[in-house]
């Protein structure tokens, strides 16, 4: 069985020309899980079934996991919920998340609560409820079908709590580190995996940035391209996929990635939006 990652988004919040907020679509089996939802989601997603995914229609999408609730992953909350809704998704949506989760849902269906009414009760072609269940989960198995369990494993974010997520398939693992610095928890579930999508931001961009002081921000919320490269060469990925690149100052696609791989011998591949893997 051979499964789908598409990078929907690889930003994060300093918005850039190309590059929507971060946000994954997993497709094992038929299944597809979606994995955090930032600014236009759904439009990444309406994308991607034009380029020839069709498992990611809107009533399959069924499935959502945040890793955790900042903005730039979560920003697209309200529209997956009711655009999924509106065009087809009668079952619910069950939205994984940490603590917080629930409030959140509970408080964007609140504020969204005369527009799912007008879809809802008056002319509208909708003849079915919005329907979602909020699971909050901490560290362990939070998800598993015949194709794929999920293991949320805390990692380091600042004060936010937020989780990265080992996706075990038959004979493939794929991890996402999430948001974090360097953290042991990454060490223990990126082994011996074949994809491994990490976040980074520029050493040189840092240095370099002016406006990221003081750099401790930086050193204790996210994982730098050096300290990437060194986690790399001792996990061994298969492949190792970018995203959520912070350049943190103006510099190439090229250098960025050059900070890496003067550190790290294996595969990296510079993650862009609507990039499709086989796992
Ligand atoms: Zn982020
Ligand atoms: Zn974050």
């Amino acid at each position: 069985m051979t499964a789908t990652l598409t990078l929907l988004g690889t930003g994060h919040p300093g918005c850039l020309p190309d590059t929507y907020q971060t946000a994954f679509a997993l497709v094992a089996g038929d299944t597809p899980i979606v994995i955090d939802c930032g600014g236009g989601t759904v439009q990444r997603l309406a994308t991607a079934r034009a380029n020839g995914q069709p498992k990611l229609m809107y009533k399959n999408l069924t499935t959502l996991i945040l890793t955790h609730l900042h903005p730039d992953h979560t920003a697209g909350l309200a529209d997956f919920i009711i655009s999924t809704w509106i065009n087809g998704r009668k079952e619910p949506l069950k939205i994984y998340g940490p603590k917080g989760t629930q409030r959140m849902t509970e408080l964007l269906i609140e504020a969204y609560e005369l527009g799912i009414a007008e879809h809802w009760e008056t002319l509208s072609p909708t003849t079915y409820p919005l329907k979602y269940v909020v699971i909050e989960y901490s560290d362990g198995l939070i998800f598993e079908n015949d194709d794929i369990s999920i293991t949320a494993f805390r990692v380091s974010h600042g004060r936010m709590e937020t989780y990265g997520l080992d996706c075990q398939m038959a004979d493939k693992k794929l991890v996402f580190s999430a948001d974090t610095m360097p953290v042991d928890s990454l060490m223990e579930h990126g082994k011996d995996c074949d994809i491994l999508v990490h976040e980074a931001y520029s050493v040189e961009g840092l240095r370099t940035a002016t406006r990221f002081s003081p750099a401790e921000y930086f050193e204790r919320m996210h994982t730098s391209t050096v300290e990437l490269a060194a986690i790399a060469t001792e996990l061994k990925p298969k492949r190792l996929i970018l995203n959520h690149q912070m350049h943190l100052a103006p510099m190439s696609d090229a250098a960025f990635m050059k900070e890496i791989t003067d550190h790290y011998d294996g595969e990296v591949i510079f993650g862009r939006d609507l990039d499709v893997f086989e796992v």
